[in-house]
Formats: C-alpha cells, sequence, structure tokens
C-alpha cells in the first residue's frame, strides 16, 4: 500500500526566512522590479559522453542544462536565477503574510513539495514544524503523487520552466560575461551582476530570436576548493579557475564541504 503523508500550513513563516528561492525567468524580472536582489548560481557537470536516453536522471539534468566546455572537458551548465536573502523575505508582512502573495515564485507556492522528481519529501528536512504534519491534516502525498490537482500543475510548471529557461539563462551568462563555475555537486560559483544589468540581460533573453540560443558563453572555468578534485579535472584537460579569483559583491565560491 503507497505511504501516504498528511499536511496543512500552519502559516508560521520559516520557509519564508534565509532562502535561496529558485526563479523562472519571468519571475526573476517581476522580483527585480519589485526591488529585490536576484542572483545566478552556477554549477558544471563534466559530460564527456551522451548518457543513454533510458537514465532518466541524466535526462533531467541535460534537460535543465546547456553545453558547454572547459578547457578539452565537454560540460553542462547549470545557471539557476535565485533570489537570495539572509532573514525575512522582502515580501513577508509582520502578521506572516505575503504582500505579493499574488505574483509569489512558484518555488513559494510549492514548498514543502520537491520540485525535483528525484527527490523524495522528507518532512524532517523541512521548516514546517511537527503540527503541521499531524494525522487530522488533510492528504498531501499518496506514494510520490501530490493529491492536490492544483498544486501538482504548478510542480509540472515549474519543471518545465526550468527547461525552456535553459537558452534564456545561457543568453543571460553571455551577456554578463558569466563563464565560471563550481564542479556540480562540490558547490556553487554565485554571480551578483547589478539589478539594472541583470534586468536588461533577462529582458533581452526573453525577447531574443530562436537562433540567438547559440549566444553562449562555450568556454568556462571550473572552481574546486578540493586539491584531488583540482588534480583530476587537470589532467583530464580541464580549465581550473583558483578559488582566489572570486571577486567581492560579484562573484563567490559557497563550497558543500570543507577544503582539503
Ligand atoms: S515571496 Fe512571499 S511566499 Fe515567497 S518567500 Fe517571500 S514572503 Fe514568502
Ligand atoms: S514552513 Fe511550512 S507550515 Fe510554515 S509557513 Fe512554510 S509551508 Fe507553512
Amino acid at each position: 500500500m503507497s505511504h501516504t503523508l498528511r499536511f496543512a500550513c500552519t502559516q508560521c513563516g520559516k520557509c519564508c526566512h534565509d532562502l535561496r528561492l529558485p526563479l523562472s525567468v519571468d519571475e526573476a524580472i517581476v522580483w527585480l522590479r519589485d526591488g529585490g536582489e536576484v542572483k545566478l548560481f552556477c554549477e558544471a557537470i563534466p559530460w564527456p559522453d551522451e548518457p543513454p536516453q533510458n537514465n532518466l536522471q541524466a535526462m533531467h539534468k541535460k534537460g535543465r542544462s546547456f553545453p558547454a566546455h572547459s578547457g578539452e572537458l565537454p560540460v553542462r551548465i547549470v545557471a539557476t536565477l535565485v533570489a537570495a536573502f539572509d532573514g525575512p523575505c522582502p515580501h513577508l508582512q509582520a502578521d506572516m503574510r505575503c504582500d505579493a502573495y499574488e505574483r509569489r515564485p512558484r518555488t513559494c507556492r510549492i514548498y514543502p513539495a520537491e520540485a525535483n522528481p528525484f527527490i523524495a519529501l522528507n518532512p524532517e528536512g523541512k521548516l514546517c514544524p511537527p503540527e503541521a504534519w499531524g494525522a487530522d491534516k488533510p492528504v498531501f502525498l499518496v506514494g510520490a503523487t501530490v493529491a492536490d490537482a492544483g498544486l501538482a500543475h504548478t510542480i509540472a510548471q515549474s519543471r518545465a520552466w526550468d527547461v525552456k529557461d535553459v537558452d534564456a539563462r545561457a543568453r543571460v551568462c553571455a551577456a554578463l560575461a558569466i563563464s565560471t563555475a563550481a564542479l556540480a555537486n562540490e558547490g556553487y560559483v554565485i554571480h551578483s551582476p547589478s539589478g539594472k544589468a541583470l534586468l536588461e540581460a533577462l529582458n533581452a533573453s526573453r525577447e531574443a530570436s530562436p537562433a540567438a540560443g547559440e549566444a553562449r558563453p562555450m568556454e568556462w572555468g571550473l572552481v574546486s576548493n578540493r586539491t584531488a578534485t583540482r588534480t583530476v579535472l587537470g589532467e583530464i584537460g580541464a580549465r581550473v579557475v583558483p578559488e582566489s579569483a572570486a571577486i567581492p559583491g560579484a562573484m563567490e565560491y559557497l563550497p558543500f564541504h570543507a577544503a582539503d
């Protein structure tokens, strides 16, 4: 029998604090026009060979990334537009309501469900209090299936935009001369262009003709804080960029692990 998970939001507001909110191109434009800050989190997946079509996880990664290379190493770049803030979201009001409720990003609408189809929802990894998952609450999930049709539709939309926006995000990187990424699963290189420059690049990317989809920064530098990783990357001909190349306020490296 499928596992059933029950949930109802208590409106505690915890999920509106200290966030890294992935945004579509359209959502990033709205967020910037509202005066918010948007950054680009970049990671590079080594892609020496094309995986088989039945490798669904690899196909998922391929769909949300664009091809490039780092020196002699073929890679795929995942460049994610992210609204990042410490403390309360700029849209959070004192009564824990959202002042941008009608135009809030899909990530906000989806929480605590997972947008990534390969990640199972684990209540312990979520910010929602224990009472939100009580046995008296409505059914939220049956097995891996979201019970609410509207929420399921929003999740599907979020996944679709993640793929549809790939070329636009590549054009934004090209327009802003962004071409440094972290090795995937080791961290992110976070680029923080000015709001004005990013808004212009986003608007241009959305208006570009399909032929402009080829305007990508093809050559990327890779950052890692691990000696062993840098050595391997060097041996296979990748272009390794030192962490010290970070530019305060414009580019930083966020590692997942301590340096070795
Ligand atoms: S946009 Fe609204 S729902 Fe989303 S984090 Fe901010 S306050 Fe919360
Ligand atoms: S953390 Fe969970 S319960 Fe609290 S407001 Fe967010 S979704 Fe609702």
